[in-house]
């Protein structure tokens, strides 16, 4: 064997600076990923030196406060903020600083478009879709922790991935953990793919309490913390009925291979069965920051500020099935995957609107499953093939019209 090249090889191996000098744009970075990702720079700063992970552009949607002291912190090149309105505030707040200021919708596709090694994708809802794809289109790394694209219009988005030479790592925690136990495999051998859920803050609850639950009840999630939309889908496991789509769009799985599993301690996070009869699973302690650095640093790992796992404080790990009758949301998006086309579009459309207006106290709690389903029974196009952009986008506005008439029904 060649020795110096054998050296070489090793020091490739150990050698993290081609890691840590890949610059990073984050969209959708006042979140509650978004929050988590600065954390996980900040921290490789610290760990590495000063250097690492140069932040290319920071973007949110209206928390121009949060945008202007985070951009003063990481000090990206540009800072953008969704809501036009606060374009002169941003501009003011980053006054002598060099750090270039932008408003809009157009503002934040141009970030995602803007040369940058990895984009973190923690924008919430189908919003996420257009950047994303324009981080796709020039071939990036996506760091893809936002679902609601994928699910929205998976078609499109693999076919984008197909013509070019962008890589996508799963972020959301279940999906980044079969990522890593496939580790670039064929999933062609796999019998089974078992998502966990904790169950939410509403596991044990009955139909009767859940009937009067309130947005706080709801957003109160027993293991992790999350911005609002996703806590919700959390209380009604559409999270993990959404989680399904995503995971059978990426990792290109039949529906009927897909499985969920109630895990109140989350901290397996997927099972993977094989045709052998081995089931390899991913354990770690919930803090999204995990997934976050293993996303940033694939395929190398770095060092991330997330909790460890204690298994002896832990004690115990328990697994039953999920509850259809209390939790029709799951249902509802395991039937719009085996449907395919442009159901499972309307089913986050709708789901959007519903969570949307259950948080400001336009419908109950149970409301949000008969939303999504009348949604999708009266939606002319569930079966019309997601073939194009144009087509996801127009089917997603007029599912969330039809939504909102729904909502607006439901408490007359
Ligand atoms: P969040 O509500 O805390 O933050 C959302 C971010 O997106 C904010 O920065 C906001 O300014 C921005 N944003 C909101 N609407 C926008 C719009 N229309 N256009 C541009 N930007 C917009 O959400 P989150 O909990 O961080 O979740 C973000 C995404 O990650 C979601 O798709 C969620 O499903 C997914 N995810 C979150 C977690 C988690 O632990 N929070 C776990 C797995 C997956
Ligand atoms: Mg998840």
């Amino acid at each position: 064997m060649n020795s110096l090249a054998a050296t070489r090889r090793l020091f490739e191996a150990t050698d993290l600076e081609p890691v840590l000098a890949r610059s990073v744009t984050v969209l959708g970075s006042t979140g509650s990923i978004g929050v988590s990702t600065l954390d996980v720079v900040a921290h490789a700063r610290k760990a590495y030196g000063e250097h690492a992970m140069p932040v290319e552009a920071i973007t949110a949607q209206g928390r121009v406060d949060d945008l202007i002291a985070q951009a003063r912190a990481v000090r990206p090149r540009l800072a953008v903020i969704g809501d036009d309105r606060h374009y002169a505030a941003l501009k003011e707040g980053l006054a002598g600083t060099g750090i270039e200021a932008a408003a809009g919708r157009a503002a934040i596709i141009e970030a995602a478009a803007r040369n940058s090694d990895t984009v973190m994708v923690a924008i919430m809802g189908a919003a996420a879709l257009e950047p994303a794809l324009a981080a796709v289109a020039r071939s990036a790394t996506v760091a893809l922790a936002n679902k609601e694209c994928i699910v929205a219009a998976g078609g499109v988005f693999g076919r984008a991935l197909a013509n070019s030479a962008a890589a996508v790592i799963p972020v959301d925690s279940e999906h980044n953990a079969v990522f890593q136990v496939l580790n670039g495999e064929s999933a062609k051998e796999v019998e089974k793919v078992t998502l966990t859920a904790s169950g939410g803050p509403f596991r044990d609850k009955t139909l009767q309490d859940m009937a009067v639950a309130t947005p706080e009840q709801a957003v109160a999630h027993p293991n992790w913390s999350m911005g609002a939309k996703i806590s919700v889908d959390s209380a009604t496991l559409m999270n993990k009925g959404l989680e399904l789509i995503e995971a059978h769009f990426l990792f290109a799985l039949p529906p009927e291979k897909l499985d969920v599993l109630v895990h109140p301690q989350s901290i397996v996070h997927c099972l993977v069965s094989y045709e052998d009869g081995t089931t390899l699973a991913h354990l770690s302690a919930p803090d999204m920051r995990t997934p976050i650095a293993h996303a940033l640093a694939w395929p190398r790992r770095i060092s991330s500020p997330s909790r460890r796992l204690d298994l002896a404080a832990v004690g115990q790990l328990n697994f039953r099935k999920p509850d259809h009758e209390r939790f029709r949301c799951l249902g509802l998006a395991m039937q719009a995957m085996r449907t395919g086309a442009l159901a499972p579009t309307i089913l986050n459309a709708a789901n959007e609107i519903a969570v949307d207006a259950f948080l400001n106290r336009r419908i109950g709690f149970l409301d949000i499953a008969r939303v999504v389903e009348e949604t999708l029974s009266e939606s002319p196009e569930a079966n019309t093939p997601a073939d194009t952009l144009d087509g996801v986008l127009a089917a997603d506005k007029r599912a969330r019209e039809l939504a909102e008439g729904v909502c607006r029904r439901a408490v007359n």
